[in-house]
């Protein structure tokens, strides 16, 4: 069994990181599944992310309802990430970010591809997703079990899913996974986006260079000392400690 505050420690860690790498603002959040019973998974209460603590972690099912017996609902937006759990036995975490730097991309029909090295995890391809296709007119929000499961088809075996005039969803099998793959996919849209300005032509990772990188796991070689380096900037150092409490 997994010790589940030693998951919720991270969980509260990931949040502050995403905020301090400006992934996530006053809204997005994250997710990790609950290894101890796969069918449910964590989510702070609608907090923004700097400020989340432990006590915020509430723990919901495939239908995004509370299962832990709290009478708050949490995020508007929760079926997002239980459509990704539900939809791919491999994920384990879930972030969704409004991230400026990615809504260009999901609104043109230019595609996001990965382009750096840092932002390989993405993979090959980057659905865009268009709550409109099958559901009209909306509040552009992810807010029921129908269309969390809509993007989660759309989203595939994907790593990541831009969704239209919105932001994206990104999964991945560790919760540093998805961090990696959340903190360099705006870096990867910026970047592509000013090599798309220079007028020439752009070359992207190819499919193979893909495969190099992710042979060496979820987040790569280096993602310990990363962790280290995000935990540092947002003031949680200590966070990362816990396991030796
Ligand atoms: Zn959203």
């Amino acid at each position: 069994m997994v010790d589940i505050d030693e998951l919720k420690n991270e969980l509260v860690l990931a949040n502050r990181i995403l905020a301090s790498q400006n992934v996530v603002d006053a809204f997005g959040h994250v997710s990790a599944r609950n290894p101890n019973n796969p069918k449910r998974f964590f989510l702070s209460r609608s907090r923004s992310p700097e400020l989340v603590e432990m006590s915020d972690i509430m723990e919901f099912d495939f239908e995004g309802n509370v299962t832990d017996g709290r009478k708050d609902p949490g995020y508007h937006e929760r079926f997002i990430h239980a459509g990704a759990f539900e939809a791919n036995d491999e994920v384990n975490a879930v972030v969704h970010s409004h991230a400026l730097e990615v809504l260009p991309f999901s609104l043109s029909s230019v595609k996001l591809r990965a382009c750096i090295h840092t932002a390989s995890a993405t993979g090959a391809d980057i659905p865009v997703w268009d709550i409109s296709d099958n559901f009209g007119d909306t509040s552009l929000l992810v807010a029921n079990v129908a269309q969390g499961r809509d993007l989660a088809k759309t989203l595939g075996k994907n790593r990541v899913a831009l969704m239209r005039g919105h932001g994206f969803t990104a999964v991945g099998r560790t919760l540093g996974e998805v961090l990696k793959i959340s903190i360099y996919v705006p870096q990867n849209a910026k970047v592509q986006r000013e090599a798309l300005a220079l007028g020439g032509d752009v070359k992207y990772l190819t499919p193979g260079e893909i495969a190099v990188r992710d042979a060496d796991g979820p987040g790569g070689k280096d993602l310990f000392r990363a962790m280290q380096y995000w935990a540092n900037k947002a003031g949680c150092s200590h966070m990362l400690e816990y396991k030796k409490k």
